[in-house]
């Protein structure tokens, strides 16, 4: 998957399902909005908005709500939304689970077998640890290499990405096909840094780590003392892999990640591993058509393999099974890979309480056959209009924007206008449903859906390959509160879930709805233009259709983004990655700028109350963004993902903007104010 999203996916991961309109439900109502849409009861008077607008806007919301124990983070739009979702899912799941008949929907069966198998905690306790047993079984037979590679195929099929990753993609020089595409992974931890960086607060993780890993394959059976070498034999491994991986910044690189040697090439690179045995136990054995994504990745685990004892290699496998099972497995399991996972990392005090945990798996598993439940009574023609009419809205204030941009030249605003034009909106939920027809799911083995979850999702990708592009694909489901970019696709795609409140309110000032979600339409159109989306062309082809001229003069803009956001502490003295987080940098910034212009042109009446519909828009922005988030997570954060904390993320791009200074009064000199304002799109 190589989208670009509004909001990190981590973050909201198992609680993101959701509807667009909830006056037909019971469930809490969003908090009560001022007539124009902003909550003017969390400004904080006392810090003026040209010293920092963030706090300005979200100050006393920011003092008096709690992160709750269960969460890594809390914000204003997306996180009340998602709870607000999961409850609604919850409702949905329960009833269908004791065979209530909800809609004409086809596999409401499913969902609630599920659920129902999900929450059997008594079942899970029962049964999961032999489950578990025979899984390990297989892993225990292997004798040699040739063995090994059909067991990583079926942990790649069921389980987890054990030493790399095999998955579909659009060919970046050729978007109409689909091809396989082979990638590093293999990592419990995070990202490599997690292995290779010498900082107390990584050691302290790689010790916490390695005591998890021997208390899992301690659960799973062996003795205490052989549990402890078998996690010191993981981590060596583990560490291997890391130091053979690229670097999150180098991956954002395109040209970095594609080598279409294809499965001759992927041989040669690493004929240590068979790989034709790997794709025919995979089902796929007539696969060829192969992008190498890190081709050194690949020689030096094909090396790895070749060096490392087989029981070592047995060990690592284990691990890998033991971990991507987990959460089917009875409580111990649970907790365990709590304690680190969620306590560790991310800060978290309390496990959220089962049926979270089971309405996560089945969005996880199910998510289109649960999604279709919710939107088929919610989401009307009206909502996708009125997104329909603010997106061609933004975009009319990106064509004009491009016919003034001085630095750029003619065949180049030619090609960027052409992209423009071409640009697919999808809005709401897909046109076509996906198919669940053939997955199999029983009311008696949690591990067995989820198994069979995994494999019937591994099928359908890779299935892609060598067949025409399905051009009514989504990558997120329908509830999800987020929205993405795709290069490949030339598209952008914005579910249901973030079409509500904050972000889209119908009875809100038209400003508010502009800083809200025309600000995520503008951040997705810029993904297009941004440093990575501007290198794939209208039809999605990874084409450098740039002058040089012009590129360098784009290249010296996003240094001015880079230095800027470099000077920004995220967590501790953990300073911002201006180049991990360019491209979101660049779409939040060139986000607001356009959905100012289409506010500007769309020329409402005046407001009657306090504010300018100027600065409406600007407290509508900021507050769809206030959010609190632990420090252990925020430390999670900056290593891993490539969007800015939220403070940065409203006052980074303002203090670009002559608008907003002037929206606010700001007078040079002002932190609101930057000297050396950056200016992308
Ligand atoms: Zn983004």
């Amino acid at each position: 998957m190589r989208i670009r999203t509004l909001a990190p996916m981590l973050a909201f991961i198992a609680c993101h399902a959701t509807v667009t309109e909830t006056k037909k439900t019971s469930v809490a109502a969003p908090p009560p909005l001022e007539e124009t849409g902003i909550d003017v009861s969390i400004i904080d008077e006392k810090t003026p908005a040209c010293e920092d607008f963030y706090r300005h806007a979200c100050g006393l919301w920011l003092d008096k709500t709690p992160i709750p124990a269960d969460k890594p983070a809390w914000s204003r739009g997306f996180s009340v939304i998602a709870d607000r979702n999961e409850l609604l899912l919850k409702d949905i799941l329960e009833k269908t689970a004791a065979g209530k008949s909800l809609s004409s929907d086809p596999y409401q069966d499913k969902i609630g077998s599920y659920y129902a198998a999900c929450m059997d905690e008594a079942g899970v306790e029962a049964h999961g640890a032999a489950e578990l047993a025979m899984e390990l079984k297989r892993v225990d037979a292997i004798k040699a290499l040739d063995g090994l590679t059909v067991e990583i195929a079926r942990e790649h099929k069921s389980l987890d990405n054990a030493f790399f990753s095999f998955g579909s993609q659009q060919d970046f020089k050729d978007a109409t096909q689909v091809i396989g595409v082979l990638d590093q992974a293999g990592l419990g931890l995070p990202d490599r840094d997690y292995y290779l960086k010498d900082t107390a607060k990584y050691k302290e993780l790689r010790t916490a780590y390695e005591a998890h890993v021997k208390n899992m394959l301690v659960l799973a059976g062996e003795k205490p003392e052989a549990a402890a070498t078998h996690a010191k034999t993981v981590m060596t491994l583990e560490r291997a892999l890391a130091e053979a991986s690229m670097s999150l910044v180098d991956r954002r690189d395109p040209k970095k990640v594609y080598h279409r040697i294809d499965l001759a090439g992927a041989q040669k690179t690493a004929p240590e591993i068979a790989w034709k045995k790997y794709l025919t136990e995979l089902g796929f054995a007539k696969v060829t058509a192969i992008n190498v994504a890190v081709p050194d990745f690949f020689s030096a685990l094909g090396k790895l393999l070749k060096k490392t004892p087989i029981a070592d290699l047995r060990t690592y496998l284990r691990w890998h099974v033991v971990h991507g099972a987990a959460g089917a497995l009875p409580k111990a399991f649970v907790d365990e890979t709590f304690d680190f996972y969620g306590k560790k990392l991310k800060g978290l005090l309390e496990q959220r309480p089962r049926w979270k945990r089971c309405v996560g798996a089945v969005d996880h598993s199910l998510g289109e056959a649960v999604g279709r439940v919710f939107v088929s009574t919610t989401f009307g023609a009206e909502g996708k209009n009125q997104t329909l009419s603010m997106i061609r809205s933004i975009e009319a204030a990106m064509r004009s924007n491009l016919t003034t941009l001085g630095w750029m030249d003619e065949p180049t605003k030619k090609m960027a206008n052409e992209k423009l034009e071409s640009i697919a909106n999808k809005i709401g939920y897909p046109d076509k449903w996906r198919n669940y027809d053939t997955l199999e799911v029983s009311r008696t083995s949690y591990l067995q859906n989820f198994l069979r979850a995994n494999r019937f999702e591994t099928d359908r990708e890779l299935a892609k390959i060598g067949q025409p592009l399905d051009r009514t694909e989504w990558q997120m489901s329908p509830p999800t509160v987020n929205a993405y970019y795709d290069p490949s696709m030339n598209e952008m795609v914005f579910p249901a879930g973030i079409l509500q409140p904050p972000f889209y309110n119908r009875t809100a000032r038209g400003s508010v709805n502009f800083g809200g979600v025309g600000m995520v339409m503008g951040h997705e159109l810029t993904h297009g233009f941004d440093d990575e989306g501007r290198q794939f062309d209208a039809k999605g082809n990874l084409h450098d259709w740039w002058s040089p001229a012009v590129n360098k003069e784009f290249d010296q803009r996003a240094a001015c983004v880079v230095q800027q956001f470099d000077g920004y502490v995220a967590v501790d003295d953990q300073h911002i990655s201006g180049k991990l987080t360019l491209g979101e940098n660049i779409a939040d910034l060139g986000g607001i700028k356009l959905s100012h212009a289409a506010f500007v042109a769309a020329a409402a009446p005046k407001p009657q109350g306090h504010f300018t519909d100027e600065q409406l828009f600007y407290l509508g922005y900021a507050q769809t963004w206030c959010m609190s988030r632990r420090d252990e997570y925020a430390r999670l954060l900056v290593a891993t993902d490539p969007h800015s904390p939220a403070k940065f993320r409203v006052n980074g791009p303002l203090s670009n903007l002559p608008e907003f200074a002037a929206a606010f009064s700001c007078k040079p000199g002002d932190k609101m104010v930057r000297k050396d304002a950056c200016t992308v799109w």
